[in-house]
């Protein structure tokens, strides 16, 4: 094909040339390392105590979301990805995140009974910047593999906050408190999905839980496609 030959696909984390529909070369592939179990039944981070059910954190903190499920741990090779997607303009990142947790949390998800996928919103100024929402182009792959309908503009950030990764714990709690909005009413949705990059402590969803419950949503739970240490 002639696009092929003007732009022959490459390795979203090493950019050699591989095939099409594969995203990553085998040994990049490799090094993304997924969430061992046994998880956190609320979070979904690896338990590391013998006989708990839920980690060290959810034990002490109450989250708005039913559980969440991560994918990778955010080691090196997923955060190399994670740069490309964010600041180097490669969508392909997302077409690949998404169709990943498609497939790792596709059954899981039609299970639930999810009618409804929402990506945690970037504030307009920080979307205007990068061009898009790494979550919602990582939300509208999910949707379209599994069949559910996304909502991109239901909710919104009304409040431009830093990243989390700068802060601790409580900072982050602070940082995020009150930061979205739902923007339409009158949308009737019972079990809803929210779609994030990167999970750290739950402060991010657990502030995008709340507008949609009090909307009247059944119940919200979380998929996130990494897993970072919070603490
Ligand atoms: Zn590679
Ligand atoms: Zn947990």
């Amino acid at each position: 094909m002639l696009r092929e030959w003007f732009y022959p696909p490459k390795c979203c984390g090493c950019k050699t040339l591989i095939d099409r529909e594969t995203y990553l070369c085998p040994r990049c592939k490799k090094q993304l390392v997924r969430v061992q179990e046994p998880i956190c039944l609320c979070c979904g981070k690896t338990i590391r105590e013998e006989g708990q059910r839920f980690c060290h954190d959810c034990r002490k903190v109450y989250h708005g979301f039913v559980n969440n499920r991560s994918l990778y741990l955010y080691n090196g090779a997923a955060r190399k990805l994670m740069y490309e997607l964010k600041y180097c303009h490669n969508r392909d990142v997302a077409e690949f995140f998404g169709k990943a947790l498609a497939a790792e949390f596709g059954d899981y998800i039609r299970g639930v009974g999810i009618d409804a996928i929402v990506p945690i919103p970037l504030h307009r100024k920080r979307k205007r910047q990068r061009g898009y929402n790494q979550a919602e182009l990582i939300a509208n792959e999910l949707s379209r593999v599994c069949g559910i309908p996304v909502y991109p503009n239901l909710l919104k950030r009304v409040r431009v906050t830093r990243a989390q990764k700068e802060l601790n714990d409580a900072e982050r709690k602070n940082n995020v408190k009150n930061a979205f909005q739902l923007c339409k009413n009158g949308v009737k949705l019972n079990q809803i999905l929210l779609v994030d990059d990167i999970y750290t402590t739950g402060a991010t969803l657990d502030a995008a839980v709340r507008p949609l419950l009090e909307s009247g949503a059944q119940a919200v739970y979380g998929v996130t496609v990494c897993v970072g240490r919070g603490f």
